[in-house]
């Protein structure tokens, strides 16, 4: 596996992150997960802009322009031969001393990683996934705002532990005010008489697949609301529906014990489904364009 690192192609076992780097430290930076499907990067201007506007908020100062990061990525995926990949570009603080401040880390370090992932959930997608909802909060907007992907993951990490404890395929988040905010690793909707609501995105990660999915459900002629949901509004739900780039579009419909709707994969997960694989195979940034000239820093 060849893994970009700072202007360098280097095979896997030569590319490793100094102890000093603050993200390694302190999960000092911040990252993307995207995936490329048949040749094309799936929403990748979506993907960068949101990268770097993680990297803004937490002040740091990308070393290379979104145009270098696209060239990258392409050229990562060439060069381990990927046409469909799960792909991570990493943005960290760099290397400092151990103290905290981050005038002591002159330059920011660049990782982008591409690896072969298939269908994350596997066979959920038909039988439906397990939820529970977790007592740990999403991050507040006050304190760590959760539109930050940033590379500290405890918050999302700590949410899974307790979902794996209690049998959940996927933990369900509250925020500090008891309103539903997301998965650990995706966004939800419910179905509630034909409608799709979906929770505002100030106490969550504004998904690139929740852009996807409410395009699509508008394009199918299905209403979409955003609006505040609480615990009443997930049990009660007809469908529960999560979106993510690992998860793909998938279904849940068990949540703390409760069947969700029928129990099965509902009829508006399979409506945007059936429409959200045909789209990540036809649009996309192509991999295999005229390869731009790459500036190695
Ligand atoms: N919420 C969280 C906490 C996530 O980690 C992800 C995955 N990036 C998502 C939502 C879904 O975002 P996207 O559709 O952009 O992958």
């Amino acid at each position: 596996m060849i893994i970009y690192y700072d202007g360098k192609f280097l095979p896997e076992d030569k590319a490793s992150v100094s102890v000093f780097d603050h993200g390694f430290l302190y999960g000092d930076g911040c990252f993307e997960g995207i995936r490329a499907y048949n040749g094309r990067i799936f929403r990748l201007k979506e993907h960068i802009d949101r990268l770097y506007d993680s990297a803004k908020t937490i002040d740091i100062k990308p070393p290379m322009t979104k145009e270098e990061m696209t060239e990258a990525i392409c050229e990562v995926l060439r060069r381990n031969k990927l046409d469909n990949a799960y792909i991570r570009p990493i943005i960290t603080r760099g290397k400092g001393d151990l103290g905290l401040d981050p005038r002591k880390c002159p330059k920011p370090s660049v990782i982008i990683i591409a690896v072969t992932w298939g269908a994350m959930y596997g066979d959920l997608y038909e039988k439906g996934l397990k939820a529970v909802t977790v007592s740990v909060r999403r991050n507040p907007a006050e304190c760590m705002p959760p539109n930050v992907k940033s590379l500290n993951y405890l918050n999302n990490i700590l949410a899974k532990i307790e979902a794996n404890y209690k049998g959940g395929d996927e933990a369900i988040f509250f925020d500090t005010n008891g309103y539903i905010s997301e998965g650990s690793g995706d966004n939800l909707y419910i179905v509630k008489n034909g409608e799709i609501i979906t929770p505002p995105t100030l106490n969550n990660l504004r998904g690139v697949t929740r852009l996807v999915v409410l395009e699509i459900a508008k394009s199918l002629g299905i209403t979409v609301r955003e609006q505040n949901l609480g615990y009443f509004d997930l049990y009660t739900a007809d469908e529960l529906i999560c979106s993510g780039t690992a998860a793909e579009v998938a279904p849940i419909v068990w949540v703390d014990g409760r069947t969700i709707g029928s129990g099965k994969p509902g009829p508006v997960f399979r409506q945007l489904a059936a429409a959200f694989g045909p789209l990540t195979k036809k649009e996309g940034y192509p991999i295999h364009g005229k390869p731009k000239k790459l500036a190695v820093k």
